[in-house]
């Protein structure tokens, strides 16, 4: 049956979210890093070459009027960046903001981020923001001047996540492409593509409906996922990454230690195998106390111990097995503990 123009505008009327009054509205945070999410470009269709951290949270926030309907928000702005820049010094002020932004009155924050390291700064928060008010990661692939851009959508479900009871006690999370990935287990998959956040094992915590998170189980904690209290730490450890192939040798290990990393990770192949040719740097560097983890470049996949010096990185991509490693060098614990991360779970 044909539907008459009245009949769709009630249907239509009827999804609407009821209105609710501003003082009933949650209280949401938003950290404005930077990113596509506030990019720019003199081309509607340019998604590739457009400048990153162009657009400041208050213009941000202007470009989603719909966000007063889901949350009193406030806007800080923390770095204006694309992520590639992101360094330890923004990932302290972050968790030194949101920490004292749920001292107050927040009820969720939101970080507005660039994509290329959202997970690396969404993991790192996930592991020592100490409260179950919800944390939202939230980018976009293509800037804010392009046609059909992605970012206010996100940015409202973002903010709507962020206000709501649901989203507690689930860890940090990640919003793109109408998806709820947890900040633990995702990873950005593709350079270009909408759908570039998954967890290709563990798949995504929910997604949206109409604006409303539809969340696919209760909150539950991953097995061995540690918690770091950094409120006393001021400044975190250098930990280097070193990529594996074909013909690699130990030359990238020992110059990363003479410039001062306190740790290593080497994106290794396949199961975190390193070539014979590394195993005495690696050997020296583990009995000088600079803990080796060997995680793996083949994208996906669990590193179990194996038979190779150093330690197996169990379920962390390079990227997060280093910020693992920053945090308890950063807190100071001993081989055994560290050790302990990254084969509890085997
Ligand atoms: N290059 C951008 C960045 O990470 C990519 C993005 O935001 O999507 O800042």
């Amino acid at each position: 049956m044909k539907r008459s123009p009245l009949t769709s505008l009630l249907a239509l009327a009827c999804l609407a979210t009821p209105v609710v009054a501003q003082e009933d509205l949650p209280n949401v945070t938003i950290f404005a890093t930077g990113g596509t999410i506030a990019g720019s470009s003199s081309s509607s269709t340019d998604t590739t070459d457009y400048t990153s951290g162009n657009i400041g949270v208050d213009q941000l926030l202007d470009a989603v009027p719909e966000l007063s309907e889901v949350a009193r928000i406030s806007g800080q702005q923390v770095a204006n960046t694309g992520s590639f820049n992101v360094d330890q010094d923004i990932l302290m002020d972050l968790h030194g903001a949101i920490t004292e932004a749920f001292a107050g009155d927040a009820d969720g924050a939101v970080i507005t981020h660039g994509t290329d390291t959202m997970e690396e700064t969404g993991f790192f928060l996930d592991l020592t923001v100490q409260s179950d008010k919800p944390v939202v990661m939230v980018g976009a692939m293509r800037p804010a001047t392009a046609i059909g851009a992605d970012g206010p959508v996100n940015l409202l479900q973002a903010v709507t996540l962020a206000g709501s009871e649901e989203g507690r006690g689930r860890g940090a999370m990640i919003v793109l492409n109408d998806r709820i990935g947890s900040a633990y287990f995702t990873t950005k998959t593709d350079t270009l593509a909408l759908n570039t956040f998954k967890a290709i094992e563990e798949g995504y915590l929910g997604r949206f409906l109409s604006n409303e998170p539809y969340f696919y189980y209760p909150p539950a904690e991953p097995v061995n996922k540690p918690s770091f209290d950094i409120s006393d730490i001021e400044d975190l450890p250098r930990v280097d990454i070193v990529y594996g192939y074909q013909d690699v040798d130990a030359d990238a290990i020992t110059a990363a230690i003479e410039a001062g990393a306190e740790g290593i990770v080497i994106a290794a192949v396949g199961n975190g195998n390193i070539p014979d040719r590394m195993n005495e740097a690696v050997e020296d560097a583990m009995a000088n106390g600079i803990p080796v983890v060997r995680s793996t470049r083949t994208g996906n996949g669990i590193v179990t111990a194996g038979t190779d010096p150093g330690i197996g990185s169990g379920i962390y991509n390079p990227q997060k097995a280093r910020i693992v490693l920053m945090l308890s060098l950063a807190t100071g614990e001993d081989m055994e503990e560290i050790e302990a991360h990254f084969l509890g779970a085997l």
